[in-house]
């Protein structure tokens, strides 16, 4: 494990000169993806100044008098960006119950916990879409943790799918607007709607449509309005239909779910992708002995990932929005196990890093600083021992990640 601790972050703490200035940090590694690209560039030089990078570079020295870290034969790529998290679910049996169980103070010690977990697996930025009593946005700006964006109680129907956290509101186009409202009040990032019942909650149904078209077009255009980006929770197809017609930004799941498996999408798939609405694909599972997704999900997986390789073919905005927290399988640095199955969606290997990379951010609306190496950006780094364009186990061979600069120490060396 490299270590690469800067001699001034000591600062911090202690009275420095106003004139005094840390060094630059230069990093060396023998390649470089760098989150846009197709391939990886040779001998980069990545130089920071504090949380932003400054240069990358290929084959030259590093400045006079800054503090150089060497890789060795490391990938330098941007950190990894999950799209869609729970951070206050703990990925085990019963994410449910154990959040029942606890007060909002031993929830957000959780929500701490689980944001550690994802930064030390090279997870830098995550987007938590379903918190309780909008917890999760008391971390937002809490030193030693990865970029967190909120939305809060995810927006629901009463008795609907997650309305334990919170979100319930009237369903009537009074009631959503007054909700998205308050969500903009507490200052939330992006607005979580349930257009559809979900797996983890008793009496709702997948295949069935939360809430009226014409009042989840209402919640769509408060949000815009105040000028909030809007993701719906949509497994069945007629919420997936309603939510694309209220002009949602983004879909989470996007499953097709019908009562008896899976339905055949029809106009849906050109629409998704010519509107270009995100698609957040619940991929990226980390094998669990013993562990499987409920039967309900395992039978019907194909058919669901069949579809979305056909919103890849047709060039729709697929992103790794994992869930991560919902169970086992979905530990909070699941999404470097997402690549394998972007991979089988269609993606090539660039293009599925570029999906938890690049094309995160601006789904996250973070395009300008993250997702990127580049001069300007935010200095969110993930170093991995080899190459992940060629080697796909790479990415779980995590050497260093860094964050607003900062290295992140790094507990143990990351296993699967
Ligand atoms: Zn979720």
């Amino acid at each position: 494990m490299v270590r690469a601790r800067r001699e001034h972050d000591v600062s911090m703490f202690t009275p420095t000169s106003a004139t005094e200035r840390p060094r630059l940090l230069a990093i060396q590694a023998a390649r470089l993806f760098d989150g846009v690209g197709s391939e990886v560039i040779a001998d980069p030089l990545v130089v920071l100044d504090g949380a932003t990078i400054v240069s990358v570079q290929q084959g030259v020295k590093p400045p006079d008098g800054a503090e150089v870290v060497d890789l060795g034969g490391a990938t330098l790529m941007p950190g990894l960006i999950d799209t869609h998290v729970h951070l206050v679910f703990d990925s085990g049996i019963d994410p449910v119950g154990m959040l029942a169980a606890r007060t909002d103070d031993q929830a957000l010690a959780a929500a701490r916990d689980a944001a550690l977990v994802a930064l030390r697996g090279g997870v830098t930025t995550v987007r938590d879409l379903g918190d309780r009593n909008y917890l999760s946005l008391g971390l937002r700006d809490e030193p030693g943790l990865p970029t967190i964006l909120s939305a809060g109680p995810p927006i629901t129907t009463p008795g609907g799918h997650c309305h334990f956290l919170g979100g319930a509101t009237d369903v009537t186009e009074e009631g959503v607007r007054a909700a998205v409202r308050e969500h903009v009040e507490r200052g939330v990032d992006v607005i979580k709607i349930m257009a559809s019942g979900g797996t983890m909650t008793p009496g709702t149904r997948q295949e069935v449509a939360q809430f009226p078209a014409g009042v989840l077009r209402a919640a769509v255009q408060e949000a815009h309005l105040l000028g909030l980006v809007v993701t719906a929770h949509a497994h069945g197809t007629q919420a997936i239909r309603d939510a694309v017609d209220a002009g949602v930004d983004g879909m989470e799941h996007v499953s097709f779910w019908s009562a008896e498996g899976v339905d055949e999408p029809g106009d849906l798939i050109e629409l998704i992708a010519e509107r270009g609405i995100t698609v957040g694909a619940t991929v990226g599972v980390r094998p669990v002995p013993g562990d499987a997704p409920p039967p309900a999900v395992l039978s019907r997986l194909p058919l669901i990932l069949e579809n979305t390789r056909r919103l890849v073919e047709a060039g729709a905005r697929v992103v790794a929005g994992t869930d991560a927290g919902i169970g086992p399988g979905k530990p909070h640095d699941v999404c470097r196990f997402a690549m394998p199955q972007l991979r089988d969606l269609g993606m090539d290997a660039a293009q599925a890093l570029r999906a938890v990379t690049s094309v995160a951010a601006h789904v996250c609306g973070l395009s300008d600083r993250k997702g990127r190496v580049a001069a300007g950006f935010d200095a969110d780094l993930l170093a991995v021992d080899g190459d992940p364009l060629t080697d796909p186990e790479a990415v779980h061979r995590i050497s260093a990640v860094y964050h607003n600069g900062r290295a992140v120490t790094l507990s143990s060396p990351a296993v699967r």
